[in-house]
């Protein structure tokens, strides 16, 4: 089996080694108070229930009428305490419902599906019912990936097993634990988009989970499932950072490009990250919603390493010291991974639905070295795998030329950090661009406010 792969890119050091044949500690059913974020990808949420009322574990607790929207779910049965803003991830104040967990154990889940015979509009229906996004980063909401623009056919579905950022091992572990219901999730995508081909993406230093995935992929040939839904094949990804980044992986294992400023249906594609699709088939299977997740906690600040599930919403600070066990000198708390994570000010921030991971970073792993200035050594602009020029942009950016720097590409740039990683001035390049980028939008927005008037 060969390798394929995309331009640029890097290698940072992987640093799995410590978690990533640690089985998944299942930390369900919690005891505690949990804190969900009323919005977690897609447009804003309502509050649906009120402080004082009694709520079941899968119980819808805010949603939106937006198709571009997720409901959420209670991720424990208990009390809602508390209806307000709080410290989530990005380092903003969101607002949140504070459910206290009782004992009660009372469990709402929709009734089970069968993702092969029924109409594809109760299949997306039940895709958001579920609350399912986007588990790798992005929360982006999977109904719409699923029901791509009119006029486009997808012909591959791909299953993100590429976890490319260093430490994260948790979409491995489902992939070894629960590789069925991953594969189930796959056929299913495959049958709601009409796709012939699924493709599990995994990148080479997992080569060893492709024995436990055909053997997944055996077992669903012999279930009486939907049309297309039997061609899924394994297909290895080098070792490189963004191997993970959607459009990189349709080029290393299709072969297409997708257009600048456009979706991956334009290339005839939908991606799902593993853990997502391994949520789907629990939504039909079992009725449930996403309302529990795994992440990898790591770092060298954490003494615990370790894999583990948590229903949506539990405070990170309340796993330690129980659960998680922490060595002096945590120099950074990252949600996510170090490369597209965000550096957290406290531990105090829930779980959300694209949690993947949480790192706890001593001062040998942080740079902490000053800007210097540019030396114009190009390193950038190779290590760029959206062949952008970050060198241009970023001089564009600190001169306040925004057109300039959309001209460069800003807009096509996907933050994967990866210029940053490898600038010998230490400059935080990628900060730079998604700062840019979000003043594009706010201007964005003022003209279409303008054009409205
Ligand atoms: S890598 Fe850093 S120093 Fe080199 S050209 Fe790019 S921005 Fe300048
Ligand atoms: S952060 Fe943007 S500019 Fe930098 S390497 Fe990644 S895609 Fe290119």
């Amino acid at each position: 089996m060969s390798s394929t792969s995309f331009k640029g890119g890097v290698h940072p050091p992987e640093r799995k080694d410590r978690t990533k044949d640690l089985p998944v500690e299942a930390l369900v059913p919690f005891t505690k108070t949990v804190w969900i974020p009323v919005t977690q990808g897609g447009a804003p949420n309502t509050p649906i229930v009120k402080v004082g009322e009694t709520v079941a574990r899968g119980q819808k607790i805010a949603e939106s009428d937006a198709f571009m929207s997720v409901p959420v779910h209670a991720s424990v049965a208990g009390t809602v305490k508390k209806i307000e803003t709080r410290l989530v991830t990005g380092n903003m104040d969101a607002l949140c419902i504070c459910i206290e967990a009782d004992d009660s154990g009372a469990t709402v889940y929709m009734p089970p599906l069968d993702p092969f015979t029924c109409s594809r509009e109760e299949a997306l229906a039940r895709v958001r019912d579920a609350g399912l996004v986007g588990e790798g980063g992005a929360a982006f909401p999977t109904h719409v990936k699923l029901n791509p623009p009119k006029g486009s056919k997808i012909e591959y579905v791909i299953a993100n097993g590429a976890e490319c950022e260093p430490y994260l091992t948790i979409d491995a572990r489902i992939l070894q634990e629960q590789a069925h219901k991953v594969v189930d999730g796959l056929a299913i995508a495959m049958h709601i988009t009409g796709a012939r081909t699924g493709i599990i993406a995994l990148e080479d230093n997992k080569a060893d989970l492709a024995g436990v995935l055909e053997k997944a992929i055996a077992n669903q040939r012999c279930n009486p499932v939907g049309a297309g839904a039997c061609d899924i094949s394994v297909v290895l990804c080098k070792t490189k950072y963004p191997q993970g980044g959607e459009k990189m992986l349709i080029t290393a294992v299709t072969g297409r490009e997708v257009p600048s400023g456009a979706l991956p249906a334009a290339a005839g594609c939908v991606v799902q990250n593993v853990g997502t699709l391994k949520d789907m088939s629990e939504a039909f299977r079992q009725g449930k919603p996403l309302i529990d997740r795994g992440l990898t906690v790591s770092g060298s600040a954490c003494a615990t390493a370790k894999n583990i599930e948590v229903p949506i919403g539990t405070l990170v600070g309340d796993l330690i010291p129980a659960n998680i066990t922490l060595n002096p000198g945590v120099i950074k708390i990252i949600a996510g991974g170090p490369m597209m994570g965000i550096a957290m000010k406290s531990a105090n921030f829930p779980v959300q639905k694209n949690t993947s991971g949480v790192l706890f970073l001593s001062a040998r792993e942080t740079s902490l070295d000053e800007e210097g200035p540019c030396i114009g050594c190009g390193r950038c602009i190779r290590a760029c795998s959206c062949r952008l020029t970050p060198v241009l942009m970023m001089r564009a950016l600190k001169g306040d030329k925004l057109d300039e720097s959309k001209r460069c590409g800003l807009m096509d740039c996907i933050e994967c950090g990866s210029c940053s990683y490898v600038c010998p001035a230490r400059i935080p390049l990628v900060q730079y661009f998604r700062l840019g980028k979000q003043k594009v939008r706010t201007e964005m927005q003022k003209q279409a406010a303008k054009g409205v008037k």
